[in-house]
């Protein structure tokens, strides 16, 4: 071999003997086969067999399969982010003429695809409150899926999975639910009857705010394949140096959802004891919306909740929020730092009817529980001495 073709060509190198506790970072686009008949036979692979880079290699195979066994299902595939994961869901099962139920409570930018992207592709979306109470009126021929958040973005409520997944199975209507709050260490919607469980990896998984990623996790082979297919199809793939992040973010998310989730209920506790606090909306809590569901379908709590507030003004608010030294201001969490962000609850929310409702929105993570807790006595501090303010004669 010649010096310009051994730049190229690796000599073979003996792998015996090695064993790592860790996954390999796998990066192909071309795979290589040993046979022209070999290559005119790849798709015979199936579904989690090597052609192409684009269906990932073993380390995404690694990952694919750990998410699967923590949902407790028998297949999984990977998206660039938790939001893929759920379009990718809508495209691969909804068809022209569909609907899709969402509840209220749902990530808002799903909201967005169903009414921009969904509705462009002549597929329809009703919205139903988080607690399924109108749900009944809202079934039809037309409605193929079911989406569910349990609990909801930013106003937590609870949502009953095997009440809602038994309904729609009674209708022959597919179930799908967002499992990016609690991961399947505290609940797991394939065992309470939903067909796909979903997660945006990063969040806990990945877990130190540097990653994106998403998982869909089913137990049914056509559903599976139905979503290969379209991920295959829309040429979505995700890079192999990030799964190897998110399968170091896995080895340690159960003692970081432990831990913070302790420390997010005790400060949650506390900070009921503020004047300019209305209600804290965690679901251990029974005012919070489903609280008796989620004792009974889960196993604990992550660590992030809302607080909704009384306050003055805005101006007052962002003043307020500017007093922490340790939370950052900032979207996303489940990461190693604390973070909080100011929310109002806009017009396109119809449930729970609290128009321009505000709220701090809280993700605990991995600090001192005492500088935490001194952070938020400054911040709700600073409320509850603007409240007293202005309520003064
Ligand atoms: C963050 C989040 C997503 C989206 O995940 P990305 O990876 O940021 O796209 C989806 N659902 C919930 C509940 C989330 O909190």
């Amino acid at each position: 071999m010649r010096k310009l073709t051994r730049c190229v060509h690796q000599p073979a190198v003996s792998h015996e003997g090695f064993a790592a506790l860790v996954p390999g970072v796998h990066r192909a686009s071309t795979i290589v086969f040993a046979s022209a008949q070999d290559y005119r036979d790849r798709k015979q692979r199936g579904p989690d067999g090597y052609s192409y880079g684009l269906n990932g290699t073993p380390t995404a195979r690694v990952l694919e399969a750990q998410i699967a066994a923590l949902e407790g299902a028998a297949h999984c595939t990977l998206m660039p982010s938790g939001m893929s994961a759920i379009s990718l869901v809508m495209l691969a099962v909804l068809r022209q003429g569909d609907r899709v139920l969402i509840p209220d409570s749902v990530y808002p930018p799903v909201r967005k695809f169903c009414a921009t992207m969904l509705a462009g592709l002549g597929i329809a979306h009703s919205i139903y409150r988080p607690d399924a109470s109108d749900m009944p009126g809202l079934l039809g021929a037309d409605v193929r899926l079911i989406w569910m958040e349990s609990p909801g973005s930013t106003t937590m409520e609870v949502q009953d999975l095997r009440a809602i997944a038994a309904l729609a199975r009674a209708h022959g209507i597919l179930t799908g639910c967002d499992n990016t709050w609690a991961t399947p260490l505290l609940l797991r919607p394939l065992e309470l009857g939903v067909d796909i469980a979903m997660q945006a990896l990063t969040k806990y998984a990945g877990g130190h705010s540097d990653i994106l990623m998403g998982s869909v996790a089913v137990n049914d082979p056509d559903l599976y394949l139905r979503l290969k297919e379209a991920r295959t199809t829309l040429g979505i793939s995700v890079s192999p140096d990030d799964c190897s992040l998110v399968l170091r973010g896995l080895a340690s998310m159960g003692v970081r959802v432990a831990h913070a989730g302790r420390v997010a209920l005790e400060l949650a506790g506390h900070l009921r004891s503020f004047a300019s606090v209305r209600r804290v909306l965690h679901p251990a809590f029974a005012d919070c919306e489903g609280s008796a569901t989620w004792a009974r379908e889960a196993t604990g709590h992550s660590a992030t909740f809302t607080v909704q507030i009384e306050v003055p003004s805005l101006a007052v608010l962002d003043a307020a929020i500017e007093q922490a030294r340790i939370f950052a201001i900032g979207a996303s969490w489940g990461g190693a730092h604390s973070l909080m962000v100011p929310m109002t609850m806009d017009d396109t929310r119809n449930w729970p009817p609290v128009p321009g409702a505000t709220y701090i929105r809280l993700s605990i993570g991995l600090e001192d529980p005492r500088d935490l807790r001194d952070d938020l006595d400054r911040v709700f501090g600073h409320l509850d001495a603007a409240l007293a303010k202005a309520a003064a004669p």
